[in-house]
């Protein structure tokens, strides 16, 4: 509103501007001009036609002889001449007047005022034009003294004439130039209001449609008429808007193909620009960092809290203009157990401004493996080493001299048998591990009665019970239910629990079998009377070599493996083992429960559940 009034304000002042200079001044100056020549022409002639009155006057002096014959020769000549001429005594009384009669003279005013006569009486010739009392005209006065002659005293003789019609037009003029002034002061100013109106309207068209352009509405027109004053203008705006909608079309996807892309990327990316400050991040990242929204616009070091990520992104931000074809790399380790190759890479923009790109690869799972294989090299050595160191001492100790007698000689035989046997059962073990990890041998569930599997078991075991004279409670049912799974590989489960309970179980103790059914699984329970597993290591029994307690590995035939090889069966066939135990010494014992599902139950293989579990 304010820019309007200020336009409207300018253009009234340009216009009167305007019309100051390029009307009123040059019209008033030639007027001014006219006005005077015209009024000098016009005395000029009046005193030419006084000259040639007086001149006819001195040619004709019986007509002067007396005022009556002067009165009457007045009448006469002015007549001829259509102009009045008075004759003025020195005192300014009129004497006689050729427009007068001779009665009314004494009844006219003195003329000794007027400027005619006293400029005639003070210079010889006097002139004006003015408008008499009862003209209706515009007349020009020129007046001369004179001696008289005869009866007729000395006076001032006085013409009169109607001045030239240019005169009075001019005159008329200057009379009315305040109202024309005024009134073209007014119609300019009026015309400027309705410019500016004008022009404001055509603006405001103009400034909605880039309004919209701003706020992404870009269907919006300008939409003039052809005939319109700004038409050319609404049309570029137009084409301006079309242009700028494809442009923002193209750029929103080249975007979302970017987006895509970064999105669909395993590794996670990172956007830096100059000043160190994150730009863009994928979606992969926002498993690395909690909060990837509000990363944006902050440092990698407030959001990784990592000293040497931050300190590498600035080395190659800093760099010169050759760092583009050096990339850096390192490692960095985030939280507690996720490990990172990083990438960084200089990308400057196209006005040379430096950023940087930084790729997490996550190589956590890599390390893992890594560990698991240096931990499993480890563990193999060190179980192999106590058989190998054993049979080693017995084997030189045989060979020595002098030789054991044959008594020892067999014992230490035994040992070394004991010893290699122990080595044999844990290479079998690793075999079977391995080969259940890699999936070896295809599965074919099928419907196993448990209670055979378990019939079978026990008797795999009993050379190991007998001696401490073990029993055995089935409580399965024999023949009603059917698991899932395959027959060796449930004879293999039960074997390894039943072996684990008898080696753990006191002298004639009992080992208790059960099951039941549960959401069409079928869940079986191990219960003997042995010390029991305390809470903190119930979930790592059924890691590779793990054992509770370190001199339970001396027990005979135990590997570590056994509960590993059970988990890696049952989850196979999508089921689940776990154990439950109170308290070592509060003679409650240990329970190993494992889950099936029935026979009934889809037989299609499981991938998921367990399968990447390597314990
Ligand atoms: P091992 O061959 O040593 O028995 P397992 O994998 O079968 O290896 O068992 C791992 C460890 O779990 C054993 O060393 C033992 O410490 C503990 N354990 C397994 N079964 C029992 C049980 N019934 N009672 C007490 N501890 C057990």
């Amino acid at each position: 509103m304010q820019d309007s009034v200020t336009f409207r304000f300018r253009l009234t002042l340009s216009f009167w501007l305007l019309l100051l200079f390029a009307a009123i001044l040059p019209s008033w100056y030639l007027c001014h001009r006219l006005y005077a020549e015209i009024r000098a022409e016009a005395k000029e002639n009046a005193v030419l036609q006084l000259r040639f009155v007086l001149a006819l006057m001195d040619r004709r002096p019986e007509a002067v002889q007396d005022l009556e014959h002067l009165q009457n020769w007045l009448a006469e000549t002015g007549g001829r001449f259509n102009a009045r001429l008075t004759y003025i005594g020195r005192n300014g009384d009129v004497l006689c007047d050729s427009h007068v009669p001779s009665a009314a003279i004494p009844n006219l005013d003195s003329f000794s005022g007027r400027p005619e006569f006293t400029q005639a009486m003070e210079h010889g010739t006097g002139t004006d034009i003015r408008k008499g009392r009862f003209d209706v005209r515009l007349q020009v006065f020129a007046a001369q003294p004179i001696p008289g002659g005869g009866a007729a005293p000395p006076a001032v003789l006085r013409v009169a004439v109607p001045a030239p019609h240019a005169l009075e037009l001019l005159n008329g003029l200057y009379a009315n130039y305040l109202y024309l002034l005024a009134a073209a002061l007014i119609v300019t100013f009026f015309l400027a209001r309705f410019l500016s109106n004008l022009i404001r309207r055509s603006a405001e068209a103009v400034s909605r449609i880039t309004r919209a352009v701003v706020e992404d509405d870009y269907a919006q027109r300008v939409r003039f008429h052809p005939a319109h004053e700004f038409y050319p203008l609404g049309t570029s705006v137009d084409e301006m808007t079309r242009h700028i909608a494809g442009t923002v079309q193209w750029i929103t996807e080249e975007k979302h193909k970017l987006e895509a892309v970064l999105n669909g990327m395993q590794e996670g990316v990172m956007v830096l620009d100059a000043a160190c400050r994150i730009q863009i991040v994928n979606r992969a990242l926002s498993g690395v960092i909690p909060d990837a929204a509000f990363s944006l616009g902050r440092r990698p070091l407030e959001v990784l809290v990592n000293l040497e990520l931050h300190d590498a992104c600035l080395q190659v931000l800093s760099a010169g203009g050759e760092a583009p074809a050096t990339p850096h790399f390192l490692q960095i380790e985030i939280g507690r157990d996720r490990v990172f190759d990083v990438t960084i890479a200089r990308l400057d923009d196209e006005d040379g401004n430096p950023g940087a790109i930084v790729v997490f690869h996550d190589i956590s799972n890599l390390k893992r493996l890594e560990r698991v294989r240096q931990d499993f090299v480890a563990n193999v050595s060190h179980e192999l080493r106590t058989p190998l160191t054993s049979i080693k001492g017995y084997a030189e100790t045989l060979l020595s001299d002098p030789k054991p007698d044959l008594q020892t000689e067999h014992s230490f035989l035994q040992v070394i048998l004991k010893n290699t046997n122990h080595m044999v059962k844990m290479v079998d073990d690793l075999l079977q591990l391995a080969r259940l990890e890699a999936r070896a041998e295809p599965l074919k569930p099928q419907p196993v009665n448990p209670s055979d599997a378990l019939a079978a078991a026990w008797k795999a075991c009993f050379s190991l019970a007998e001696p401490k004279r073990v029993r055995l409670e089935d409580l399965l049912p024999k023949d009603e239910i059917r698991v899932s799974a395959d027959y060796g590989q449930l004879v293999q489960v039960f074997r390894n629990l039943l072996e684990n309970g008898i080696r753990y179980s006191p002298q004639e103790s009992v080992l208790e079998v059960s099951c039941k059914v549960e959401g069409g699984k079928v869940v079986f329970s191990i219960h003997d009377n042995g010390p029991g597993i305390a809470k903190q290591h119930q979930r790592r029994v059924f890691e590779r070599f793990y054992r509770v307690e370190k001199h339970r590995g001396t027990l005979a035939g135990s590997t570590g493996l056994g509960l590993s090889i059970c988990r890696h069966i049952v989850e196979n066939y999508r089921g689940r083992i776990w154990v439950r135990s109170p308290d070592p010494g509060s003679g409650g014992g240990t329970t190993f429960q494992f889950s099936l599902p029935g026979s009934d139950a889809p037989q299609d293989r499981h991938e998921s559940e367990g399968s990447g579990h390597i314990a």
